[in-house]
């Protein structure tokens, strides 16, 4: 199967380590690329990248544009953009995905002016199909998905007629795929364009925050919303979530009211999770929320207004105050365990 025409996707590293959304988003190639027939590709660079092949193959790659080059260990916007350019210039693949992080939102769009093309941002979900366009046909076009108009419609965004569709996709959305360690990837050392002009800054220093919360990777998920009342009052929202082994999520009202930080964040403007348990205490349920967290496995929501939006999508639903609930709840798991 020829090269050309594949689902091809940037993976971002940094000092040799793979953004997930990366791996989500091959998973995510390997099923367009099915249903188009086509192969997924994958345009890697750094310092020493080769040792990810393995993992990109085993996840849906079947061919891994590579280029190795120690001033290529952090994303700098130049010599990314160059590489990006020339590999899609070279191997013409139909679709280019990118992770919605602020690397690959700094990168896809410098790559999308110079290539003149569409570039779709923040989707939420991709798919194929048809599209009539001033009574032209388009077969096997890319549905870029995302959430317009504040959340309030789902619009579905294509680019049929310049290739490749171009589309930044958020983090979590996807599932990734379990890794199969049989498949093998053709590794492509590309030829590199770059030159010292192309590296006008140098970075000196670097400071990472740790990440305090990690909500991505949480099974269990306990949330607190407006209807908790104050700062004080998410110790509570807390407590259930240590006893249970939980992390802490909140709604955006929350957040904006200084009740909760905004790492805590689920939803649209959030982050994307996907627990075995998420609990929502006094958390309405807007879209906007509910767009962060309805891929939850089981949900039980704690609210006073039995109309809340919140319990047409939980399993579990208790009408009552949560400053009475979530003790009970706490003292009923502590009595079990
Ligand atoms: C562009 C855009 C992006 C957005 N992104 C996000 C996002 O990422 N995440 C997000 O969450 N929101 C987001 N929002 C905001 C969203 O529209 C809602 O405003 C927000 O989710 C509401 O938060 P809430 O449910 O905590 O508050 P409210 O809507 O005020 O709901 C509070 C709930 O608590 C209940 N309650 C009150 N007291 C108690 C009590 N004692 N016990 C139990 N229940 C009680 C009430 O009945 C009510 O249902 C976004 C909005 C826009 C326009």
């Amino acid at each position: 199967m020829s090269n050309e025409n594949s689902v091809m996707v940037y993976i971002q590293q940094d000092a040799g380590k793979l953004a997930e959304v990366s791996l989500e988003l091959v998973s995510k190639a390997r099923e367009l690329a099915d249903t188009l027939g086509v192969r997924v590709s994958a345009a890697l660079f750094g310092e020493t990248a080769a040792g990810a092949v393995p993992r990109l193959a085993g996840l849906g790659a079947d061919t891994v544009y590579l280029l190795e080059d120690p001033r290529l260990r952090h994303y700098t916007p130049i010599p990314y953009s160059k590489l990006m350019i020339q590999t899609i210039t070279a191997y013409k693949p139909q679709i280019v995905l990118y992770g919605a992080t602020t690397g690959g939102r700094d990168l896809a769009p410098r790559v999308a002016s110079r290539l003149k093309v569409g570039l779709t941002a923040d989707c939420t979900d991709l798919k194929i199909g048809g599209h009539i366009q001033k009574e032209t046909e388009y077969k096997n076009i890319l549905y870029q998905i995302r959430p317009a108009f504040g959340g309030n419609i789902i619009a579905t965004i294509v680019c049929p007629e310049k290739k490749p569709q171009m589309a930044t996709v958020r983090e979590g959305v996807m599932r990734m795929n379990k890794v199969d360690s049989s498949r093998k990837a053709e590794i492509v050392r590309i030829p590199s364009p770059l030159d010292s002009d192309d590296f006008p800054t140098e970075i000196i220093d670097r400071v990472l925050e740790e990440k305090t919360v990690n909500l991505k990777g949480a099974n269990i998920i306990v949330s607190g919303g407006m209807g908790v009342g104050s700062a004080e009052n998410f110790a509570l929202v807390r407590e259930l979530a240590e006893t249970i082994g939980g992390e802490v999520g909140a709604s955006r009202a929350a957040v904006d009211a200084g009740l909760i930080g905004k790492e805590h964040q689920v939803g649209q403007t959030g982050t994307t999770v996907r627990p075995k348990l998420y609990i929502a205490c006094g958390i309405s349920g807007a879209i906007q929320h509910r767009a962060g967290m309805d891929g939850s496995a089981r949900i039980i929501a704690i609210n006073t207004d039995p109309e809340a939006p919140i319990f047409s999508i939980a399993q579990y639903g208790v009408v009552g105050d949560l400053s009475e609930v979530i003790p009970r709840m706490i003292k009923a798991y502590k009595a079990r365990a």
